[in-house]
């Protein structure tokens, strides 16, 4: 630490967090010489006698994750999920799946999956969490489309954002926020997951390798996030945006098949993602003020909650459905809005498709009877 006169002391992070109880702070495994360490200091051992694996639920990056009952003495049994470490594993896999741990034990928030502890002393080595019934976000709301109410749906999105309110506060950029590593209890409840590589991304398969060598998932990712590597809160906040647009479309795939390249172009020309079919227009305008370019104008996860409450409170503020004619079907839409861009460029439709590297379509465009891009903008999702 340094003090104001200039002197500075030294100090473990252990100090740290007795002195200053109030200031909560993410402490980044990577400070401590020994990881080891960091996992002492930010997890509990569990003896493996205490956890009974019942089935395998899925299958992580450095093995498969199980679930089954933990039994602690004078404790109420408890449902948990069981992260293995396959057997012949190098100590920097060991190491990199135990990163995770240490850095999920720091945490203790209501949308925040929950340590429960590690199995370190035997082998193998495991991960137990608190376990979650529906899986991943994505998946379920694939698996139950059209089947939730908006308020349902708007309670998920206030859980991952208050999840993320925490996180942002601990001084923690998560940068791989996407419906994917959400998961769904039996309540309904989302809790942000994954933890593990967020640093590197190793293990996203939707993480690409960017020009730079760097590994990011490009639909999910901030602008300048991608371009030069600014991971903030605020680029979390992109993320986020992308989140509520998964949960609003039912696990859609955010800008469908576009590549990745098309992707970052579009974005980069101010093109944005619809609003999905039957969205409310107060959420998709929030949808719209995470992805603003400018990092700093996009709102604060705490004013994500605010917002939320607001319209959970007043259900009625969430009628009015995303005007239709902004809803071009599966097309991007301008950040300034599809009408303002018609008028003040005098583009042809053809242009404006070839813009958007959807010119295969002008010939339907035009068949169709839509030859003007006034008559676009008016265009209905039916
Ligand atoms: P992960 O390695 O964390 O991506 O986990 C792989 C898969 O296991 C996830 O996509 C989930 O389907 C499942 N899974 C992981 N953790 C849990 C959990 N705590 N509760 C239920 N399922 C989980």
């Amino acid at each position: 630490i340094i003090l104001h006169n200039g002197k500075s002391i030294k100090t473990t992070n252990q100090f740290l967090m007795l002195k200053f109880p109030g200031v909560r702070t993410y402490i980044d495994p990577l400070t401590y010489e020994d990881p080891n360490q960091a996992v002492h200091e930010f997890t509990q051992e569990i003896d493996v006698s205490f956890i009974s694996i019942e089935r395998i639920i899925g299958a992580g990056e450095f093995g498969e994750v199980c679930c089954g009952p933990l039994r602690l003495p004078g404790k109420r049994e408890l449902q948990v999920a069981i992260k293995t470490l396959k057997a012949g594993y190098t100590e920097q896999q060991r190491r990199d799946f135990l990163w995770e741990a240490s850095i999920m034990g720091q945490f203790n928030h209501p949308n925040i999956i929950r340590l429960e502890g590690v199995v370190t002393k035997s082998k193998p080595v495991m991960i137990i969490t608190e376990y979650m019934e529906n899986g991943s976000l994505d998946t379920f709301l694939k698996k139950n489309d059209g089947q939730f109410t908006v308020i349902q749906l708007v309670g998920m999105m206030r859980g991952i954002a208050s999840g993320m309110r925490y996180l942002s506060d601990m001084g923690y950029v998560h940068r791989d926020l996407a419906a994917r590593n959400i998961l769904v209890n039996g309540n309904l409840v989302c809790k942000v997951s994954d933890f593990g590589l967020s640093r590197v991304l190793e293990d996203d398969a939707e993480a690409t390798y960017t020009t730079r060598g760097g590994k990011i998932p490009i639909r999910w990712t901030a602008p300048e996030a991608i371009a030069f590597r600014k991971f903030t809160s605020a680029s979390d906040v992109w993320s986020y945006g992308i989140v509520m647009w998964e949960v609003m479309s039912y696990g859609e795939r955010p800008y469908w098949e576009m590549s990745n390249q098309d992707v970052i172009k579009a974005v980069e020309e101010s093109y944005r993602l619809p609003g999905p079919m039957d969205c409310p227009e107060a959420l998709y305008h929030l949808m719209m003020d995470c992805w603003q370019r400018e990092r700093t104008n996009r709102p604060k996860f705490d004013e994500i909650v605010c917002l939320l409450d607001k319209f959970i409170r007043n259900p009625s503020s969430l009628k009015k459905l995303v005007n239709s004619s902004h809803r071009v079907s599966n097309l991007l839409v301008e950040h300034a809005s599809v009408e303002g861009d018609c008028s003040s460029r005098n583009q042809t439709v053809g242009d404006w498709l070839d813009s958007i590297k959807m010119g295969r379509y002008t010939e339907l465009f035009m068949e169709g009877g839509y030859a003007s891009l006034e008559t676009v903008a008016q265009m209905t999702s039916e």
